[in-house]
């Protein structure tokens, strides 16, 4: 490729194009098209805090790629966003939503900001300002946001009320992951974890493995994360350590994941407890670092919090030979590398949390239609679409006997591709006049 190449995090997620590229049947100007977002907005937000004093925070939003639909992606508040990431992040969702063959492109917003330390009515008019400042580059047929990391569905209840108010009129199309009394989907909140889930499941009918005999270790013990293990677990799988930002726990028996997440959400602590209804009680577990749990003995290692989490500092030391990619890029591309080498199976975040925004789209769907399904509905239309693609990702590695995230990208820039040559590339133009004369 010839085309100018920008650097980080972002760089880092196109590499995955040049290689699924030659695998792809599509013209070059796809890829060359697909370095680059279609736009990028800076905001700053002022927020009045709850002391008097005014604090300004910095915002983004980027619509990565629209060709197959509006854009799709999440808003995510964290004090480490910056454009590089959100640019890498809007990436992601043009090609998972490509993976699992709904309607929308990749677009990805966020704010500068540690939430923890705002209180509610800050976190309210920060969310409001926010929307405020981006209400001109979002909207159901442009772009609709979604929850991501630090951002929840009472968050999406009022960014989308902040903007029914800037249009005057009610539009509960413009974002997903709503509370379900405004508009949200049944089964939305734990879809990311599900999706995951039934990859898992679509895995261990190929490999025939029992649950009882798979140990998980699972990184990040959010949304996310605590729905994978909650299904794993009364699956039977034995879920022996879990993380959160402030640390690692881990019991080689394997812990009893409801009572861990009724800790978590109720004293916003990870503890290794075992719980009778309310009644709490702690259980002998070890205590470890973020990185040792990446590093532990188990047989499906799920990150599930941020990105660059497996690197070439410690991809060696990975010893898990399953890796679910349930967080957005939490292998760089040098780590891939070496997890390949090892013979680490990985199945891509791009294929392994599109459970979500698969969701989004039913919620998105039912918003614009006003007729609402249940949640046996909601799950097994995703059970189908993950099993479809997994499925069409598997066959994939073994046709050209390449790894699943090469796969995963072979699908998505296929079906990018066809959309943009579709809207008409170069060959288009010069091959012939046959194209034109036919149309
Ligand atoms: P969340 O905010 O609900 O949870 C994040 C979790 O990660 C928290 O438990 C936090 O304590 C933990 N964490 C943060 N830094 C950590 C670290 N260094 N080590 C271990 N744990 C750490 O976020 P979420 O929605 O569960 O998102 C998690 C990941 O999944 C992100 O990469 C996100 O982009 C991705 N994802 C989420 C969704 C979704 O629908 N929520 C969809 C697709 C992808």
């Amino acid at each position: 490729m010839t085309d100018q190449q920008p650097t980080g995090l972002f760089e880092d997620a196109i590499r995955r194009l040049d290689r699924a590229f030659q695998y792809a049947d599509i013209d070059e100007e796809a890829v060359i098209k697909l370095k680059h977002p279609k736009s990028v907005l800076q905001v700053a937000v002022p927020v009045r805090m709850d002391n008097g004093a005014l604090r300004v925070f910095t915002g983004y939003r980027v619509r990565h790629d629209d060709t197959r639909g509006p854009g799709k992606g999440g808003i995510r508040f964290h004090p480490n966003v910056n454009l590089d990431e959100v640019k890498a992040l809007a990436f992601w969702m043009t090609c998972k939503c490509a993976v699992v063959g709904i309607p929308f492109g990749g677009a990805k917003g966020g704010v500068t900001v540690n939430p923890k330390e705002l209180s509610r009515l800050e976190l309210e008019r920060l969310s409001r300002g926010y929307i405020a400042q981006i209400a001109d580059f979002i909207g159901p047929e442009t772009d609709v946001p979604a929850p991501d990391v630090y951002t929840n569905s009472m968050i999406m209840g009022w960014m989308m009320d902040e903007y029914s108010k800037i249009r005057r009129q009610r539009m509960p199309a413009v974002i997903t992951g709503k509370p379900i009394q405004l508009g949200g989907s049944l089964g939305r909140d734990d879809a990311t974890g599900r999706g995951a889930y039934y990859c898992i499941k679509e895995l261990e009918q190929l490999k025939n493995w029992q649950p009882k005999e798979m140990r998980v270790a699972v990184q990040g013990f959010g949304n996310a994360g605590q729905h994978v293990a909650k299904l794993l677990h009364a699956d039977g799988y034995r879920v022996v350590a879990v993380s959160d930002s402030r640390g690692s726990i881990y019991k080689p028996e394997g812990f009893d994941v409801p009572s861990l997440i009724h800790m978590k959400n109720t004293s916003r602590q990870l503890k290794a407890v075992y719980c009778d209804g309310s009644i709490c009680e702690s259980v002998p577990a070890d205590q470890l670092t973020n990185g040792d749990l990446l590093e532990l003995d188990v047989d499906i290692l799920i990150p599930a919090a941020l990105e660059n989490q497996i690197t070439v500092e410690n991809a060696d030391r990975i010893k898990a030979p399953i890796v679910i990619e349930v967080a957005n890029g939490p292998t760089t591309a040098e780590a891939d590398d070496i997890l390949n080498a090892k013979g680490t199976l990985v199945v891509p975040d791009i294929l392994a949390n599109a459970g979500g925004v698969t969701v989004s789209y039913f919620e998105w769907v039912q918003n614009k239609a006003g007729y609402y399904w249940t949640v046996d509905e909601v799950q097994s239309k995703l059970h189908s679409v993950m099993s479809r693609e997994f499925g069409n990702v598997y066959r994939l590695t073994r046709k050209h006997q390449i790894d699943m995230r090469t796969a995963a990208y072979v699908l998505a820039l296929q079906r990018i591709g066809d959309a943009i040559e579709a809207q008409g590339t170069i060959g288009y133009f010069t091959e012939d006049d046959e194209v034109l004369r036919k149309s």
